[in-house]
This record gives C-alpha cells, structure tokens and sequence, in this order.
C-alpha cells in the first residue's frame, strides 16, 4: 500500500540525464521555470542549479555549503538554495558526485535566466557569470501581475530572442523554428501529464502526497521538452489511476486533506511524511508542484505561448490572483485546510508574510496555520514547535469536520 513502483524508473531517468550532463559539451544553466525549451532546442543539455540546491538540502548537505557562502559576504537571510550553492561550487562538495556518479558541476556554455520567480536568480547566476566567465541572457519579466497584458509578452518575447541570438552565436547553428515546436510540444504533453497526475490526489482517499509530488516532480523540472519526460509521467499517471481504482491509499485511512503553500522542507521530507501519515492527514495538493504545469504552452505559437506560460505562474502573480488560485485548489482537492510554509530565505514563495492566511480563514472560513522553517537551512526550522502546531492543526480539523457532520 501507498509505495509508488514507477520510482524506480524515475532513478533511472534521473541518472540518464545527469550522465548525459556530465559528458555534454554543450550545457546550459537555466533557471527551473526558465526558458528551458529554446536552450534545448539549440541541443543543450540544461542543467538547473535550483534542482542542485535542492538536492543539497535533500541530502542535508546544505548548511555547510551555506557556510562557506557566507564567508565570502552572501548573507544567512537570502535564499538558501543560493548561498547553498555558491557554497559547494566554492567547496567542491556537490551530492551529484556521490548519488549520480558525476565527476562535479557541468560547466556552463551559457547561462539563461528568468525573473518571473524572483531577482535573487539574477545575482545567483551571475556569480556563476563571472566565475566562468560565461555569456549570460536575462528574462526580466514583468512581476505579481493581476492580468498578463500583451505588452508584457511582448516584452518577454523580445528578450527570448535576444537569448536565441546569443545560442546561434554560441552553438554557431542558425535557430531552427521546427525543433523549438517540436519543443515546446513535448513541454505542452510531459505538463499535460505532470497535471494528470497531481490530479489523481482529487480521489479519496489520495494515492500519492506533496512528499511524492516533490520527489516525482524531477522530469518536468529537468527534462521539459524531452521524450523522456513524457513516457516517465505516462507511466506513472497508469500506476496512479490503478491505484485509485483500488482505493490504494497513500494515507492509510486518510481522515484530513491539506492544501501546502510555499517551498517543501527539504532536510526534513521523510520526518514532515511521517507526521502526516501518523495523524492520517494527506497534503494533496501544493503551490510548489502545480508550479511546473503551464497549460498554455502551444507548438504553434512557441514564442507567444511559451512567454505567456512562463509569465502567468502562481509566483509571479498579484495578490488578488493568488487567492482565487489557492480557493480554487480548496474546492478542486476537497481540501479542509491550509498550511503556509513561511520559507525564512524565500520571500518570493511565502504567503505568509502579508496576512493572506488570516484574511482566507477569516473570510473563506478555511482553515490555515502558518510554520516557519527553510527549503535547506534546517537551523531556521523549529522542529518540536512545528510538530505540536501541525498535529493540533490537524486535530482541530477533525472536531470541527465531526462537529459538522454531527449536525447534519
Ligand atoms: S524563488 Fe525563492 S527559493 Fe527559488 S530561487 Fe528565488 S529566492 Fe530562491
């Protein structure tokens, strides 16, 4: 019950790709919700410096790393996937090394970026710049916008071309109009499928959770407009359906059903899974993993599209846009409450630093406590406070679904 065999394949597929980076002679970096699809278009391999940091605080390698960031003036306060990174490109200590058999960090042929997540990108990437001294292409895109208008795709679109002139200069290939579609296609079907399958929570009880959804997420993140992508979320969105029509849990008698908003604890994934499991509450659905489904991806119109994709995510929107977003998730997942990870280094993925939970739960009569921690800086979480604040959450949830169905 609740084990989830297409994860053997997925350490497969992530193995494939980063050997395939490890003996590239043409990589990009790029940011995760970056332009990823004209960089492969170009036959690069695209590495994500966001998807290493992850893996550092994963592998509870990050706070040393941090260290040696901040010696060199980066402060504790600004994204720890940052600082977490910087510090093991200074200390040659990478997990890639020991999980995937890499002989270090691939070196940039080019570096690509996007602000529609956050500026902190910007001077994280540009370390790597400098360090390498390797070209480097920003996406300034337009933030926390109420509606996209057309001069903001317009803008996108510009600075999108200015990075594919940069790839011909680089590669010394022209750019190929039909490998981009072909792209961009393969991105709109792996996302198709990658939505699919965090659809699958929408069934009671969920056959899979945030802690799957954060491991299972990998492909879409990495390998965006590859084949590879698309039969792995294929795959697993069969095992999954399976399983709904076996009512095969992935929280044995699922009692509660949470909405996560903000980034995943990575140095306390499995700990955070069994307290969930242990008080029977599923988290089906989060902001993080429905991040990487962009519905309007188009082959037919790869620059419009894409820009518009990239520009519309939850992050990059307006207030107003988010709370309808989050409400409409609550109705979707059949959700009865929020919790609101308060990332101390992420301002840009909390929610909950302007009131928004206080405001849902007064006016919504949701539900939603807020826990401060980190994404890899574990020093910033407190642990036992946490724990007593989520299992009273939980608990609270269930009086009061008792007390409802109790006057029904
Ligand atoms: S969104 Fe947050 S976690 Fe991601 S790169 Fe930006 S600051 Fe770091």
């Amino acid at each position: 019950m609740g084990e989830i065999k297409t994860s053997m394949k997925l350490k497969e597929v992530m193995k494939n790709y980063f050997h395939r980076l490890d003996n590239s002679n043409l990589v990009a970096w790029c940011t995760s919700v970056g332009p990823a699809e004209i960089l492969r278009s170009f036959g690069f391999e695209v590495y994500f410096p966001e998807n290493h940091g992850a893996l550092l605080g994963a592998t509870k390698t990050a706070e040393d790393n941090i260290n040696h960031a901040v010696k060199i003036g980066y402060s504790p306060h600004v994204c720890s996937y940052t600082t977490a990174d910087i510090g093991s490109s200074l200390s040659g200590n990478t997990p890639l090394k020991q999980h995937y058999g890499m002989k270090g960090i691939p070196k940039p042929d080019i570096i690509a970026y996007n602000t529609n997540q956050c500026r902190e990108v910007q001077d994280w990437f540009m370390f790597y710049a400098k360090q390498f001294n390797c070209p480097i292409v920003g996406i300034h895109s337009p933030r926390y916008l109420n509606d996209v208008s057309k001069e903001d795709i317009t803008l996108v679109i510009s600075e999108m071309k200015a990075l594919v002139k940069e790839c011909e200069i680089i590669t010394n290939k022209k750019f190929d109009l039909d490998k981009f579609k072909n792209t961009v296609r393969l991105s709109k079907e792996a996302t198709h499928l990658w939505q699919d399958v965090l659809k699958t929570a929408k069934h009671t009880p969920s056959p899979i959770t945030f802690f799957d959804g954060v491991i299972q997420m990998g492909p879409i993140v990495v390998l965006r407009g590859t084949q590879e992508a698309k039969d792995y979320y294929q795959l697993l969105l069969d095992e999954l359906n399976e399983k709904n029509k076996n009512n095969d849990a992935a929280v044995p008698n699922e009692r509660v059903r949470i909405f996560w908003d903000g980034m995943p604890l990575w140095g306390r994934l499995r700990k955070l899974s069994d307290i969930f499991k242990d008080s029977r509450a599923a988290i089906v659905a989060s902001t993080y993993c429905n991040s990487w489904i962009f519905n309007e991806f188009d082959e037919n119109e790869p620059f419009e599209s894409t820009a518009l994709a990239y520009t519309k995510i939850f992050i990059n929107r307006s207030e107003q846009v988010k709370t309808q977003m989050l409400l409409d998730w609550v109705k979707e997942y059949k959700v009865d409450g929020l919790i609101f990870h308060d990332t101390k280094t992420c301002f840009n993925n909390s929610n909950a630093k302007f009131g928004l939970p206080q405001r849902i739960q007064e006016q919504y009569k949701i539900p939603t406590l807020v826990i401060e921690g980190d994404l890899c800086d574990m020093r910033l979480f407190s642990e036992g406070q946490s724990i007593t604040k989520i299992e009273t959450f939980i608990e609270q949830i269930e009086e009061l679904k008792m007390s409802v169905n109790g006057k029904a």
